[in-house]
């Protein structure tokens, strides 16, 4: 079966629109968090991934807009956007968040947020890697929280490699070979490409495929002021950063 995995949607309706629009029926939607924080529709968006996803797991910014959770370590925006969140996230969708856990494990794979065990720590160097790998003993691991598509692959000598995947393309999975999988952000990219990111697993084809995919980042853009939320948040979805 193909899994199509997502992360960090923040609130883009239009972005999961065009990302939901690639995937098929019969995908296993895996969503590793942060459906909600910074953008305009974050109601439609849990509503959408409760609908389409088989199994999804929390994020820092579901967790800060269901109570309040290292808030201290978010940017301004971010907080200002979290407090918008809070006065429009209806109870119901808040209290399906608040069901979520932190982590899924099957024997193929581990589903975290940012990280195995310290799941909101950001994976931004081989250093990071290597600790995440020596936090669990899964053969591949699926985060998102940095909005960066790459992968960390660590091979049996010890060696750790590190590719960047942000125009998309694809990678196979070697046995004996341990691997971090960054989906990169479905709302708001932070890797200078501002198109949608998620990746495809095919566990049959040991293959992961990339995708970016296209949306109308002008009407997120609008939406984001007509809800007075801070302005950089629409700036950077065009720059993808
Ligand atoms: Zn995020």
């Amino acid at each position: 079966m193909r899994h199509a995995v997502v992360s960090d949607i923040h609130g883009n309706l239009e972005a999961l629109s065009a990302v939901l629009a690639r995937i098929a029926p019969d995908d296993r939607v895996l969503s590793l968090g942060d459906i909600v924080g910074y953008g305009p529709d974050p109601n439609a968006c849990v509503a959408l991934v409760r609908e389409c996803a088989s199994i999804a797991v929390l994020g820092n910014h579901d967790v800060g807009a269901i109570d309040n959770h290292a808030l201290d370590s978010f940017n301004p925006a971010a907080r200002e956007a979290i407090a918008w969140t809070q006065g429009v996230l209806s109870s119901e969708h808040e209290a399906w968040l608040d069901g979520l856990a932190y982590e899924h494990r099957e024997p193929a794979f581990l589903m975290v947020h940012g990280a195995p065990q310290n799941y909101f720590e950001y994976i931004l160097d081989k250093e990071a890697a290597a600790r995440a790998f020596a936090a669990t003993d899964a053969p591949l691991v699926f985060v998102g929280h940095t909005h960066i598509a790459e992968y960390y692959a660590l091979r049996p000598d010890g060696a750790i490699a590190h590719e960047h995947r942000q125009h998309g393309g694809t990678l196979t999975l070697e046995a004996g070979t341990r691997y971090i999988v960054n989906v990169g952000s479905v709302g708001q990219p932070r890797d200078l490409n501002p198109e949608a990111s998620f990746a495809f697993y095919e566990p049959d084809e040991s293959r992961i495929t990339w995708m970016r995919v296209p949306y109308p980042i002008a009407r997120t853009q609008d939406k984001i002021a007509q809800a007075e939320l801070p302005a950089l948040l629409a700036d950077r979805l065009s720059a993808g950063r």
